[in-house]
């Protein structure tokens, strides 16, 4: 157990972001067409192993803590179209693509892909396979929301090529689900976990949360002990973001009924203590493996990555993003489709890679983008050597590693010559030193979510 000091108040209440990407999404700017991104595409070599991530923005019902691009469909017409334009899109990104290694790994995400019909997923899946050739050995992960979870599509899944499924399960007490408006029995998850696994998918990760409405160190601590009960080989403990000035619905949740630093603090604690009572490894800011999983292996071999998807065992060089909002990224930049749908959908009517937004990234941006990851997936980083492996002098950073001196005092970290490492039991304010290396500051505009 940390006890949170004074100090680390002040540290665990600052509003940063999560790191997923340096620079973060706030600092890309408006595209004015696909240009830039297709002479990115065009770059890539015949070794060069691509990512693909599916964005399926529908979902059964609407969770008031939800931070994901999604809606309601009322109804299967809107998916239909949302499927038939994504196979246009499908169409677009591989025709840009020049000849490459195929797919190492696809994500799907949302949304809820568990929304699509179980047919229509399968085809998706061939779709993809044909479009972006998978690799032998591909990974192919599913986020599926357990509660509405049709039997048939769980079991289908591992057919379907499918070899791992991430369950947002976030809590089970049920006043808690029922003031985030996602009521899903312990009996609802088991039945899905065990459908998933009788399908041929023997990997499955939980997302589980803190700091929603109601929740106390000891419900945190009980659901967690359920959870783990059923055996994933992840759990990812993410606290509840609230910031209803970019999702409404938030204001379902009243600001009042939510604990404050502290309280959450004390909560992530309680899970975390939980966790590794299992003997689970940490992995990072937030994750949390079996010891055979990958992942604890990457953790322990260097090879540990962070993307959009959070901490990820994957390495390819490329990322393609469809659907709506969804961000692909090359080595030379980012590019981000239309959020809005009928904006994604006319790029594609017009035969255009819907991209809305992008950044170009400078050989800086790479160079501190590189320690962030390094801090956030390792806890611990040699900027200097990181300095000199992108062609830059060992100093270059200089200035990030005095930032980060200033926070030895409070304890976040240990400073000695130009490496540093997040202080044990701080990982979850991991964020906090990384910041130290951030030279693009977010539009006024912007606010970011706590940093506990
Ligand atoms: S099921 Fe998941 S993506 Fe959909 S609203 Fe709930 S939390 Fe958001």
């Amino acid at each position: 157990m940390t006890a949170l000091t004074e100090s680390l108040l002040v540290h665990a209440s600052r509003n940063l972001p999560r790191y997923t990407s340096y620079p973060t999404a706030l600092a890309f700017q408006p595209a004015p067409d696909d240009a830039l991104t297709r002479d990115w595409l065009g770059a890539i070599r015949p070794t060069d192993a691509l990512s693909i991530y599916v964005h399926v923005p529908f979902c059964e019902r609407l969770c008031w803590y939800c931070g994901c691009h999604t809606s309601v469909p009322n109804g299967y017409d809107r998916i239909a179209d949302f499927l038939g334009r994504l196979a246009r899109e499908m169409d677009l990104w591989s025709a840009a693509l020049p000849p490459h290694a195929g797919a190492a790994h696809v994500h799907f995400g949302g949304g809820s892909p568990n929304s699509l019909a179980t047919a229509d997923f399968t085809d998706l899946m061939a779709t993809i396979g044909r479009r972006f050739r998978l690799r032998p050995g591909a990974e192919v992960a599913v986020e599926l929301d357990p509660g509405h979870l049709d039997p048939d599509f769980a079991r289908g899944l591992g057919a379907a090529g499918v070899t791992r499924a991430s369950l947002g399960v976030q809590t089970f007490d049920p006043e808690v689900q029922r003031r985030v408006n996602r009521i899903q029995p312990f009996e609802r998850v088991q039945a899905a976990v065990d459908d998933i696994r009788r399908g041929g998918v023997e990997a499955i990760n939980f997302d589980m949360m803190y700091g929603l409405p109601g929740q106390t160190p000891d419900n945190v601590a009980a659901s967690l002990t359920t959870a783990l009960s059923l055996v994933p080989d992840r759990v990812a403990l993410f606290g509840y973001a609230h910031v209803p000035w970019m999702k409404r619905h938030q204001a379902m949740i009243p600001a009042e009924d939510l604990a404050d630093v502290a309280g959450r603090w004390s909560q992530a604690e309680a899970a975390e203590s939980v966790l590794l009572a299992h003997g689970y490894v940490r992995i990072g800011m937030d994750h949390f493996a079996h010891p055979g999983d990958p992942m604890a292996a990457q953790l322990t071999d260097g090879r540990l990555r962070r993307n959009f998807q959070g901490y990820t065992d994957d390495s390819a060089a490329v990322l393609i993003g469809l659907g709506p909002s969804a961000i692909s990224a090359c080595p030379e930049g980012y590019a981000q489709n239309a959020s809005r749908v009928d904006q994604w959908a006319a790029a594609l009517e017009r035969g255009r890679l819907p991209v809305s937004r992008q950044l170009a990234t400078t050989g800086e941006d790479r160079l501190r983008g590189a320690v962030i990851e390094r801090l956030m997936c390792d806890l611990e980083v040699d900027v200097g050597s990181v300095c000199l492996a992108h062609g830059c002098a060992a100093g270059a950073l200089d200035d990030g590693l005095n930032m980060a001196r200033a926070l030895m005092a409070d304890g976040l970290c240990a400073v000695s010559a130009r490496q540093i490492r997040v202080s044990p039991g701080l990982s979850r304010l991991a964020r906090v030193v990384a910041a130290c290396f951030d030279q693009r500051p977010a539009p006024p505009s912007a606010r970011y979510s706590l940093a506990i």
